[in-house]
This record gives structure tokens, C-alpha cells and sequence, in this order.
């Protein structure tokens, strides 16, 4: 009967049973010393609880029956040291137990980390940051509360419980029983409140991400929201998710807080009763009022215990909600490709050969059976409408996604074969948004190359013609370049991804031109920059310049996934197709 409760309770993996268990299973046994410390306190603590009830019945019958002076001072001096010695036990659990709960978010805060590093692009695309914040901050958090619920439930209340009831049963057997009757009652009303508090607390996951994501815009936007005159709005998107969590955590303290009139009310008849039993027991049948006295105080001081222990359920459900989208991220399926054991790419010239390859990220195919090749060492321009497919291109040699069918090679050798890790050092990419960490110039730049040397990164800058305006800031490559870059120019945020490019020295360059135009002069600086970058590699660029498609050794022109035509300038212009057109209607002047 066991075995089918067992597998009933852990069937499902989502259950509350099955959650507990695991979080037990991969945080109990690295705690196991300290858990034992603390659990040992804790019964000091109970056992402490159990002699301060226990005593009572020395209290009366000594002190007020026997009228005994001695015992008054040994009485009162052991109540002390009862009372001394519960508070430091209480003391040292807490410390205890709130070094084990830090160090499981901190160590389940770095699990989260890396499991978001290992999956794939496509996951972003569908995850906001709202949502990656709160698992990250509230949900790891819930864990601890699971865990320290579960411990001080065990430990703490269990053991007090065990503690008092044994004082009580020793004392009184009789009423022990009377004051179990309130139990069955307790046990179905809090039941019926667990589910309702369960869907709530999901929903306020829901309302809490929201919160994070329009705060995110918000602090990006900024300028955006200001110029279009967007506060409202986005006010008023924010006055709905934080009335929404208001409301929601509102729900749930209600019914949370609603075992306690219950609880009161139950524990008061149980009490009465005792009360007109035993009153009865001691002036009508002549038995030991210490006793009695002694069982009342342990049954009130079980009473606390016993009522966290019924509303522990309440409070587990609502905090395993957050544990169970915790797991939920911590069990994505990671990208392909990171495994252990493919082979090393080794890139000799660098051709790049995408075959027949088709990739759709929804309902439509964004690359069609496409089939092209950029020439190793020569500057292959991508061109095409909006939408045409060109930035999958990218992604799909990057393999931030895998395609439906096709291969794309390297140098011969399927890239799917090969070791991403092996795959990306071959690769530099400079794209029109260039993406600056909040961090120094020069940590910028070092990114390319992380083991590279000062001189190499002052190299790099120079060849990237970024080395004058560097040392004209106000720390030099130490200066901080705010978050996204913010405190740098357009002009200089891509001369620095160009440095960072160079560093690398990756034999393949992927090339998203930038399509606003900069000032005359930051415009040659980065065009210069650019053309040192590109000799004696194979570029595939996303070309927006008229300079640079004139420059390309070969343009392919995609539309809707497909390889329309394929040539370079003059023999396309010739032509007189698509790409004539989209020469005409797209492609600005270059300066050169
Ligand atoms: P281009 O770079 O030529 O403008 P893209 O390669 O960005 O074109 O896009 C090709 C198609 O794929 C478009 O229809 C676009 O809407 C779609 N697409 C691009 N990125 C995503 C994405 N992350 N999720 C879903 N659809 C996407």
C-alpha cells in the first residue's frame, strides 16, 4: 500500500511531492552537517519548549499546594536556564539555517546562469526579460523558502509538537485524546484553500514579469518614450501589472491569513473543553491540579506549532509555484551542438557553402532551399529586400539556429559536425547595432580575443582606427562606456567593434553594414577601419552602401529565402532585374 501511495505521490513531476523531494534530493546532501547542527538545536529548543510545560506541575504542587520556600528559588532558577538555554539553541538555528538558505540561492542563482548561457537564440526569442528576472530573483528565492519550511517544519514545530504531546499524554492521557478532536476538521478546510492559493500565485508570476519588462523598456527606451510622448502609456501599462500583483498577493494573504480565525476558533473550543473536563476531574474527583496545570501549558504552547504545521501547506503551495518555473528553465533542452567529442573545424581559406537550406522560425520559411557560396578571401555582398532572408543567413552559419534540411559547410566540413565552440573562434562579427557591455574599453575590445595582451588590444584599436578617440577619453581604455555603449558615439561604438574583430583575427567576417549614416569623418574612419579588417578574409557582408556592393566580388540577391541572382555589379546592373531596381531604390552613396 505504500509503494502505491509512493507512486501516486511522485507520478507526477510537477507535483508538489515530487518538487519537494528533488529540491530535498539536490540540496539536503550538500548541507548535511550544517542541517544536522541545526536540527540538533532545534531539539534542544523543543525539548527546552517541553520542560518549561513540564514544570508547571511542580509549580503548583510545590509552590502553591506544599507551600515549599526552596522550592520556589530551584524552581525559578531552572526556569531561567530552561528559558536561557531555548534562546540560544532558537539563536544558533537561525544562523544556521540562514547561511544553508543564502548559499542555495547564490548556488542555484549560478546554475540558472549557466543553464540561460547554454540554450539556444531561439529561446530569447520567445523570453522576455521580465521573465528571466524573476526566475532568477523570486523564484530562487521560493526555494529557499521550500527548503527552510520544510526543515523548520520537521525540526522546529514537528519536534516541539512530539515534545509537548508527549508531556500532555504523560500527564493526562485522557485529555490528550479530547484535544485531538479539533484535527480533522483543520486538515479539510486548509486543504480546499491550498488549490485556490496555488492558481493565484501562478497568475502573480505572470504580473510580476510583466512588472520587470516595462521597466526594462522603460530604462532602454528612454528616449523613444520621451520624444513620442509615450508615459502615459507606458504608465498605464505599469499601473495595470502592479495592481494586478497588488490584488493577487491581496488574494493570497487573505487566504492564507484565513486559517487563522479558524485555527483560533478550534484551538479555543479544544481549550474549553479541556478546561470544563479537567476543571470537573480535579474539584469533583479530587485528582492532581499540577497535572492538569502542566497539560494545559504544554497543549498551549503546542499550539503555535501545531497551527504553522496546518498552515504549512498553505505556504509550500503558494512558494512551489515559483520552484516549479524555476525547474521549468533549469530542465530546457540546451541548443545542439554544444556536446563534447565533434570534431575541431579547421578553417584553412575559409569558403563558406550554404546548400539547399531551408529554415523556418514559424509558419514561413525565411530561407527557402537556399543555395550560395562566399569565395574564400573574397568579399561576398548579401543584398535583397527587408526580410529577404539575409540576417538568417548569419545566424544560420553562427548556428544560433538549425536548419530543417540542408547543410551549410566550411572549408568542406559540415558545420553540424563540428564543435561550436570551434565554429564561433572562426567567426567575427561587426553588426550595425554594435552591442557594448557595461564594462571598460578596453574589457570591450578584449572580447575578441580574451587571452590577448595590452599591446595586441592597442594594435587592434589602432587598426581599427579607434586608438586616438580612446585616448582622448577621460580614462583612456579604462573608461567605463555605459550600459549599450551609451556614452560613446555611433561612429566609435563601431570602430571598437571593429577593434574587437581585428583582435580576433577570425579567418571569416560576417559584416551587417550600419544603414544610418554618420558624420563625414567618423564615416571614413569606420569605412577605412573596415576595408583593413576585411583584406585577406572571407566577408559576407549585408551590404547598405553603393560602395560596397561595387567593391564585392560577388553579390547574391536574395528575395523571400531564395537566391534570385548571382553576378557582381556591373554584370547585375546589366542585367537589368531585380537588383537594378533595388540598386536604385535602396542602396545610399558610399563615401569612397
Ligand atoms: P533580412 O535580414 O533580409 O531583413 P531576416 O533574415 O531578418 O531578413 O528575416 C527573414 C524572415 O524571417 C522575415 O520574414 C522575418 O520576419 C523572419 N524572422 C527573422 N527573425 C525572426 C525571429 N527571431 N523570429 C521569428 N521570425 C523571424
Amino acid at each position: 500500500m505504500f509503494k502505491s501511495l509512493k507512486k501516486k505521490l511522485f507520478a507526477d513531476p510537477e507535483s508538489a511531492a515530487s518538487l519537494i523531494r528533488r529540491l530535498l534530493k539536490e540540496n539536503f546532501k550538500s548541507y548535511r552537517s550544517q542541517y544536522a547542527i541545526a536540527f540538533l538545536l532545534m531539539a534542544v529548543a523543543a525539548a527546552a519548549g517541553a520542560g518549561s510545560a513540564a514544570i508547571m506541575k511542580d509549580v503548583i504542587n510545590e509552590i502553591f499546594i506544599d507551600r515549599n520556600q526552596t522550592m520556589v528559588y530551584v524552581i525559578s532558577a531552572t526556569v531561567v536556564t530552561i528559558f536561557v538555554i531555548r534562546g540560544l539553541a532558537t539563536y544558533g538555528q537561525q544562523v544556521v539555517l540562514s547561511r544553508i538558505g543564502n548559499s542555495i540561492v547564490a548556488g542555484l542563482q549560478e546554475r540558472m546562469y549557466q543553464k540561460v548561457t547554454r540554450l539556444g537564440v531561439r529561446y530569447f526569442d520567445h523570453t522576455s526579460f521580465g521573465d528571466l528576472a524573476t526566475r532568477f530573483g523570486h523564484n530562487t528565492t521560493s526555494a529557499r523558502q521550500v527548503m527552510d519550511m520544510i526543515i523548520l517544519a520537521a525540526g522546529r514545530d514537528l519536534m516541539s509538537v512530539i515534545g509537548l504531546v508527549s508531556v500532555m499524554v504523560y500527564q493526562n492521557p485522557l485529555l490528550s485524546l479530547i484535544s485531538m478532536t479539533i484535527m480533522p476538521p483543520a486538515v479539510f478546510v486548509v486543504s480546499k484553500l491550498v488549490k485556490r492559493v496555488r492558481k493565484i500565485a501562478k497568475s502573480q508570476f505572470v504580473s510580476q514579469t510583466k512588472i520587470l519588462s516595462i521597466v526594462k523598456e522603460t530604462a532602454i527606451g528612454i528616449r523613444v518614450v520621451k520624444s513620442f510622448r509615450y508615459e502615459p502609456e507606458m504608465a498605464g501599462s505599469m499601473s495595470t501589472a502592479v495592481r494586478e500583483v497588488e490584488q493577487q498577493s491581496n488574494k493570497i494573504a487573505k487566504l492564507t491569513a484565513r486559517t487563522s480565525p479558524l485555527m483560533e476558533t478550534l484551538g479555543g473550543i479544544a481549550i474549553a473543553m479541556i478546561i470544563l473536563y479537567g476543571g470537573y476531574s480535579v474539584i469533583s474527583l479530587g485528582q492532581d491540579p499540577g497535572a492538569f496545570f502542566a497539560f494545559i501549558t504544554a497543549l498551549l504552547l503546542a499550539y503555535d506549532p501545531i497551527k504553522r504545521l496546518a498552515r504549512l501547506q498553505v505556504n509550500l503551495n503558494s512558494a512551489l509555484v515559483g520552484v516549479r518555473l524555476m525547474y521549468e528553465l533549469l530542465d530546457m533542452d540546451e541548443a545542439k551542438g554544444g556536446e563534447a567529442g565533434l570534431k575541431e573545424l579547421e578553417v584553412s581559406k575559409g569558403e563558406v557553402k550554404l546548400d539547399n537550406v531551408v529554415f523556418q522560425y514559424g509558419e514561413t520559411p525565411a530561407l527557402d532551399g537556399l543555395s550560395m557560396t562566399a569565395q574564400a578571401g573574397k568579399v561576398t555582398a548579401l543584398v535583397g529586400s527587408s526580410g529577404a532572408g539575409k540576417s538568417t543567413v548569419f545566424a544560420m552559419i553562427e548556428r544560433f539556429y538549425e536548419p530543417q534540411s540542408g547543410a551549410i559547410f566550411i572549408d568542406g566540413q559540415p558545420i553540424c559536425e563540428a564543435s561550436v565552440e570551434s565554429l564561433r573562434s572562426s567567426i567575427a562579427i561587426v553588426t550595425q547595432d554594435t552591442f557594448l557591455f557595461d564594462r571598460s574599453v578596453r574589457e570591450n575590445i578584449a572580447i575578441g580575443r580574451p587571452d590577448a595582451s595590452e599591446d595586441e588590444i592597442i594594435e587592434a584599436a589602432k587598426n581599427a582606427n579607434a586608438h586616438a578617440f580612446i585616448e582622448g577619453l577621460d580614462n583612456g581604455y579604462d573608461t567605463m562606456v555605459g550600459e549599450g555603449g551609451g556614452r560613446l558615439s555611433g561612429g566609435q561604438r563601431q570602430r571598437i567593434a571593429i577593434a574587437r574583430a581585428m583582435l580576433s583575427n577570425a579567418p571569416i567576417l560576417l559584416l551587417d553594414e550600419a544603414t544610418s549614416a554618420l558624420d563625414a569623418e567618423s564615416e571614413s574612419k569606420v569605412q577605412s577601419a573596415l576595408a583593413r579588417l576585411m583584406e585577406d578574409r572571407t566577408t559576407i557582408v549585408i551590404a547598405h552602401r553603393l560602395s560596397t556592393v561595387r567593391n564585392a566580388d560577388v553579390i547574391h540577391v536574395l528575395d523571400a529565402g531564395k537566391l534570385l541572382e548571382s553576378g557582381n555589379h556591373n554584370e547585375l546592373y546589366k542585367m537589368d532585374g531585380f537588383y537594378r531596381r533595388l540598386c536604385e531604390l535602396q542602396f545610399t552613396e558610399g563615401s569612397d
